[in-house]
């Protein structure tokens, strides 16, 4: 089947290709521009959708709010069972969204399933969480008191996310946000529409099917200007926001002026330090993968090695032979390692830099550049490329989103290395290699790695949704996801009681009246 089952998978999420006008989707409304939705893998249009307008949104807002004062007085385990239900119908169609996912993006089929398996996952985990959205009690200073603080669920939620990660970044928010009480309003990346129709239209199945009002779930389309009536907008209290770093300090902004709350995931320039007592066979796999996996578009994707400069040949020539051997093209043909870019831009990004680097005195190891001829028609394979640099050239100081990795050495002690890797704007994913027991504790201590995640012996990529995801400084400090992330979804009350005939005040403040 030369289509990969895309046809097939369109059908079962409802998705009409080509001319996909208003009808699918039922927050999808009529007059807006329209966007096409093109695949990066064959520069096939897809499908198209219409932009969501100023008066749309209104109605979804209208629609959201109404559902909130339903959805919030439904008690939590009862929020939690939907999620389940939604989960077991991810389960279903998991290989239809993972081959959408996949081809709408230009990740691999594997990947595109693993993005899905993360939405069931996390889902699991909001399922077991509806049970455990505890609050503390404490011990009143005052007799015959009792405190404790208790969680209320916040309101309308917006998600704003990122073509990279196209349903599994939504789901994190959404599932944890649903059992808390709130409703979301998502706005999917303009570049991956197709994937937040399919999703609404697997959830709009399950609400509809528990009779449950589909404001619950709501779904905008459209760029940054269709992002910003949500930024703008004080009916909506949280704002969870994935992807650049200029769109994260903008939204920030627009936010904070409402005095709303944020969960930004912005971007990551995330390093993996090599030190002598490295298992190299591991450095490679995690290294290869980190740096061209999802063709370097992760947020947590590998863009610098920080190695021993005793040990920087070895690596380096296990990792360019590494490189060598990769295949590039249709990533769901499943004998392929790398696909395409998002776009023609992100090419001209990735060539601009590759440029600006070799300008800067990188030392190209594994040439870069785009790749033409059959199968490669859309004009969006590049080639994994690794430069050689210093750590303060102003490319190795930015993250480029694409499959370029910079290699660089480092002398003497880990600490080092820390001071190299520490020394960028983003915070988001870092790892060392060392099977050295000093080292690695060096290295997470607080003297150590700055970042939200640092790994030992796993690269920087990927991550499990069990513990709380995010990043510090400009990638913008939110987490979300697993451990107590779910808090930032919701209202914290704290409550104290008086049971007694008497009004002590706290302080021990005398008020004679
Ligand atoms: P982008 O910033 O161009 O767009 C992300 C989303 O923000 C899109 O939906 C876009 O329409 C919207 N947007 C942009 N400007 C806006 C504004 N002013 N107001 C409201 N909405 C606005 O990012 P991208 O190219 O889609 O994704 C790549 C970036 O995302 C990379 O920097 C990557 O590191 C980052 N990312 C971070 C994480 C994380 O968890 N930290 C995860 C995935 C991606």
């Amino acid at each position: 089947n030369t289509d990969f089952g895309i046809n097939k998978a369109l059908e079962v999420l409802s998705i009409k290709p080509v001319n996909l006008g208003t009808s699918t989707g039922s927050n999808q409304f009529s007059n807006g521009k329209s966007i096409e939705s093109i695949s990066p893998i064959d520069g096939q249009l897809i499908a198209k959708v219409t932009s969501t307008t100023k008066a749309d949104y209104e109605k979804v807002m209208e629609s959201a709010t109404q559902a909130f004062w339903h959805w919030r007085k439904v008690p939590a385990p009862q929020r939690g069972d939907m999620v389940r239900q939604f989960s077991n119908k991810l389960r279903e169609k998991k290989e239809a969204l993972g081959k959408l996912v996949s081809y709408e993006m230009g990740k691999s089929y594997q990947e595109g399933l693993g993005e899905v398996q993360e939405m069931i996952d996390i889902c699991d985990f909001a399922v077991g969480l509806s049970r455990q959205l505890h609050g503390l009690t404490m011990h009143s200073e005052r007799p015959g008191h009792r405190m404790y603080e208790q969680y209320h669920p916040l309101g309308v939620v917006g998600i704003i996310s990122a073509f990279n990660f196209p349903v599994a970044v939504w789901a994190w928010n959404t599932a944890l946000a649903w059992v808390c009480g709130d409703v979301c309003v998502w706005k999917p990346s303009e570049k991956t529409p197709l994937c937040g129709i399919a999703c609404q239209n697997i959830i709009a199945e399950i609400l509809a099917e528990n009779q449950l009002p589909e404001g619950i779930s709501n779904l905008i389309i459209g760029d940054a200007k269709v992002g910003e009536f949500m930024t703008k907008d004080s009916r909506i209290p949280l704002i969870s926001a994935t992807g650049s770093t200029k769109m994260g300090k903008t939204v920030a902004q627009e936010v904070a002026a409402r005095l709303g709350k944020s969960l930004l995931e912005l971007g990551g320039n995330n390093a993996i330090i090599v030190t002598p007592d490295a298992d190299i066979k591991m450095t490679v796999i995690g290294a290869v993968f980190g740096a061209v996996g999802t063709a370097g578009q992760r947020c947590t994707s590998t863009r610098r090695l920080i190695i021993h400069e005793s040990i920087y040949e070895k690596v380096v020539t296990a990792i360019t032979k590494a490189y060598q051997q990769l295949r590039i093209g249709n990533p769901l043909d499943e004998s392929n390692n790398v696909g395409p870019i998002i776009d023609t831009d992100a090419v001209k990004m990735y060539n601009k830099a590759l440029k600006q680097v070799v300008k800067e005195g990188g030392n190209v190891l594994v040439e870069g550049g785009t790749l033409k001829g059959s199968g490669y028609e859309s004009g969006c394979y590049v080639k994994p490329a690794i430069v050689a640099v210093e750590p303060h050239f102003n490319m190795v100081k930015q993250e480029t989103f694409a499959p370029i990795l910079y290699v660089m050495t480092y002398e003497g002690t880990v600490e080092n290395a820390i001071n190299i890797q520490n020394d960028v704007e983003q915070g988001l994913s870092s790892a060392i290699m060392t099977n050295n027991l000093r080292e690695a504790e060096r290295f997470l201590s607080v003297e150590g790695s700055d970042c939200g995640i640092a790994n030992v012996n796993i690269g920087t990529s990927g991550a499990e949704i069990g513990g709380a995801f995010g990043g510090e400084k400009e990638t913008g400090g939110g987490r979300e996801s697993g451990s107590d992330a779910w808090k930032v979804y919701m209202r914290r009350q704290t409550n104290t009681i008086n049971y007694t005939t008497e009004l002590p005040l706290a302080q021990g403040i005398k008020f004679d009246l």
